[in-house]
């Protein structure tokens, strides 16, 4: 069924906005939705490792990149203006032989010199055990002048080498440790730690799953300048994303 949802272009995007401490909107998260007649909507958490493990993340990948370019130059044809728009990445579709040519392909059918949209690819921490050969697709990807995120920062193998290695721009900090802020001693502790190795390496931070007020001072205290999270919206179709850009812009 994944396969015909994929053919038949069913899988949809939705959009979660970055905001910044005096609310505005700064960026914006591209997630899949899949909806099913037969089953209603299906979450990403099950189909995406089922697209992994079958290999149609190649195919599902490259939907979501093509359809999110096409959003991002109709944005840019209307006038609103979206700093970044992050877009996931599995590693199996980063690791495939033909992702940088796939890429640059999509990239150039969108978009030329004078209309460059600012992407974003997120990747996650398992992606560094790929070692020297990932570095040479980021730095391939990156000469479009796509930037490189890592996802839920400080849940995988977390390696300070690999953060100094590998050629990223920003990191994202997991919505669990988020979540546990006011849980946990130790979590205040954590968040605080990883604002400051931020820092240290001079990458940008988004906090993710930001739910309560509460979290969101602690954060703005703690140095966190992008916030993600249901305390501002959660992810919605794009004419909704519109509306609350229109309204915290
Ligand atoms: P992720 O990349 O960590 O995305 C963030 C997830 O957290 C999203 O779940 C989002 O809806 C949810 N979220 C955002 N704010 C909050 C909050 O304040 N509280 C809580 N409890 N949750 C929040 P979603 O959309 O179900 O996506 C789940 C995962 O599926 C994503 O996690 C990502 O790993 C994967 N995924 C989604 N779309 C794609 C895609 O196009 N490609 C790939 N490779 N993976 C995707
Ligand atoms: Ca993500
Ligand atoms: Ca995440």
């Amino acid at each position: 069924m994944l396969h015909t949802a994929i053919a038949n272009k069913q899988i949809e995007l939705a959009y979660q906005p970055q905001v910044t401490k005096d609310n505005r909107v700064t960026g914006v998260e591209v997630l899949a939705r899949w909806s099913n007649d037969e089953f209603g909507a299906i979450s990403p958490v099950e189909f995406i490792p089922i697209a992994e493990h079958t290999g149609l993340i190649i195919e599902l990948g490259n939907h979501v990149i093509e359809s999110a370019f096409i959003t991002a130059k109709e944005w840019a044809n209307k006038g609103i203006d979206i700093r970044y728009m992050s877009i996931n990445l599995s590693a199996r579709q980063i690791m495939h032989f033909n992702f940088v040519n796939d890429v640059t392909a999509l990239f150039k059918k969108y978009f030329d010199e004078n209309s460059r949209p600012r992407i974003v690819f997120e990747i996650t921490e398992g992606i560094a055990a790929e070692g020297k050969d990932v570095c040479d697709v980021i730095n391939e990807i990156r000469k479009l002048g796509i930037r490189f995120s890592m996802d839920d920062f400080g849940t995988g193998y977390s390696s300070l080498s690999y953060i100094r290695n590998l050629p990223i721009d920003e990191i994202k900090i997991d919505r669990h440790f988020i979540g546990e802020l006011s849980q946990y001693k130790n979590a205040e502790e954590m968040v605080d730690t990883i604002l400051h190795i931020a820092k240290i390496f001079n990458l940008e931070v988004v906090a993710e799953g930001v739910e309560t007020e509460e979290q969101r001072q602690f954060l703005i205290e703690h140095g966190c300048k992008i916030f993600q999270g249901y305390f501002y919206s959660k992810p919605v179709c794009k004419e909704d994303f519109e509306k609350f850009y229109l309204q915290n812009s």
